[in-house]
């Protein structure tokens, strides 16, 4: 399996190759060359089997013979071990026709932890072969920092770095990622936001021979890793409700646009999906988008539903690449015209293409606390709000006869300030993470200086060199 750069200007890779570059050098995506296809009958012997053997079926086609089949089976039985759920990611019946797929059963808590757990392990298989260490950057706002520390803690090859901006993350995301005690992380408190956090992050990597130097790598939503990492969810889920017999819906509450791209995938490999329901909060440059093809951006507005407090996704370049026929001097110049535009022009027989399979609906606070309500007076089901938007969404664009899954992002306990408002009490965290508020936390703070962060990294990096 080889990848291509949705922007065509940078090297063809192998899936190793893909995982540890993260962003192609011409700041594309990285994309399969082709897509790999499963028959009707292909589809039908994956029913029924244990999820991490079925994330390994699926994985495979993306790693072609960078792995050995036996050593992915590991990988993945290894990183679902720690769910908290045995069923890994379980459906639940919300309504006649309404499913929320539990995505949150991992160590914290959110579906990052689906990808990143075997992106984790990946990385040591990968760099053990080529006898190599990395130094992992990345920047958080909450959710991606805490997935990302815990799935590279203690692991023999790479060191992490995550930036946070000083007293913007909540109590429980700070803690999640500061009581991680390993050598190998490094957490640094920020004086800044997240946007200064982040504009740190590509200011490391832009700085070629530092790069070089420390073996710079990230594991941000555009690695290909975690969006091949999602899609056997989408194939658990659709096949638990009869596919590929039978259609399905699902329902995604979005930022980055990583998750629903993954569903995407699920289908262009050949699962009979429908409908595409992506869920915004006011943050609603997708919605816009597909009501009226208006991508364009607006200021960042804080919401309940923070992760999903993005403007630019990301990912949706590599949707892009596929409405334009795959032409990657077109899906460039798309991109540079919006960076300078700050509107992205998306021709209208593209937009046309995509609206037939998705839809967006935007869900401010209001509705978000009136669902949370909503389901937990009907049948007790506690959502975060992340995961009510895409409930919210999927009631909101139903589609008849069809089952829908709606993706259930964060467990509520992540979330208790809202969860309190809506129901009048604050849900309590899993028994693993009960005693979170009285570990021993460990970062540094820094200002928002190059120089001062690099010098961060070079040391967690130097300490462990040895
Ligand atoms: C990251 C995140 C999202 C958004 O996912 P994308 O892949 O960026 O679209 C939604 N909900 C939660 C809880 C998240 O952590």
């Amino acid at each position: 399996m080889r990848y291509v750069s949705t922007r065509g200007q940078a090297p063809v890779r192998d899936f190793s190759g893909v995982l540890l570059a993260g962003l192609a050098e011409d700041g594309g995506l990285y994309v399969p060359e082709t897509w790999p296809a499963l028959t009707h009958a292909d589809w039908r012997a994956l029913r029924g089997l244990p999820y991490a053997e079925l994330a390994a079926r699926l994985l495979a086609l993306f790693v072609g013979d960078c792995l050995p089949f036996a050593t992915l089976q590991a990988v993945c039985r290894d990183a679902y071990a720690g769910f908290g759920h045995p069923a890994v990611a379980p459906l639940v019946q919300l309504d006649h026709d309404l499913f929320a797929c539990e995505l949150f059963h991992g160590p914290t808590l959110s579906f990052k932890d689906m990808a990143l757990q075997v992106l984790g392990r990946l990385f040591d298989h990968v760099l053990a072969e080529r006898d190599a260490r990395v130094a992992i950057v990345g920047a958080t706002s909450g959710d991606t920092g805490s997935a990302a520390i815990e799935a590279f803690a203690g692991r023999d090859r790479a060191d992490i770095v995550i930036l946070h901006p000083d007293g913007c993350v909540s109590e429980v995301q700070r803690r999640q990622m500061t009581t991680v005690l390993a050598p190998n992380v490094a957490n640094v408190a920020v004086a800044g936001s997240f946007d200064d956090c982040q504009d740190l992050v590509k200011a490391m990597f832009a700085d070629a021979p530092f790069r070089r130097e420390l073996s710079l790598s990230a594991v941000n939503s555009i690695n290909w890793g975690r969006i091949a990492a999602q899609i056997p969810y989408y194939a658990a889920a659709a096949l638990a409700l009869g596919a590929p017999d039978r259609e399905v819906a699902f329902a995604v509450p979005t930022g980055n646009f990583g998750n629903v791209l993954s569903a995407w995938a699920a289908r262009r490999m050949g699962l009979p999906i429908v409908r595409l329901v992506v869920g915004s909060n006011r943050n609603d440059i997708l919605s816009r988008f597909l009501a009226s093809n208006d991508m364009s951006i607006r200021g960042v507005e804080p919401s309940l539903s923070p992760s999903m407090d993005i403007q630019v996704s990301s990912n949706f370049e590599r949707l892009l690449f596929e409405l334009l026929d795959r032409d990657p001097a077109a899906t460039a110049d798309v991109m540079a015209r919006f960076r300078a535009e700050g509107r992205m022009p998306v021709p209208q027989a593209a937009w046309r293409r995509a609206t037939t399979l998705f839809a967006g609906h935007a869900v401010d606070d209001a509705a978000t606390l009136a669902e949370i309500r909503r389901l937990h007076a009907a049948g007790g089901f506690l959502a975060d709000p992340h995961s009510a938007i895409g409930i919210a969404a999927a009631r909101a664009l139903p589609c008849p006869g069809v089952p829908t899954v709606a993706m259930a992002t964060a467990h509520p306990a992540k979330f208790p300030d809202a969860i309190e408002r809506a129901v009048g009490n604050r849900p309590p965290l899993p028994s693993r993470l009960a005693d979170l508020y009285d570990r021993v936390e460990e970062y540094q703070r820094a200002p928002k200086d190059l120089m001062a962060i690099e010098a961060l990294v070079r040391a967690t990096v130097l300490r462990n060199a040895a």
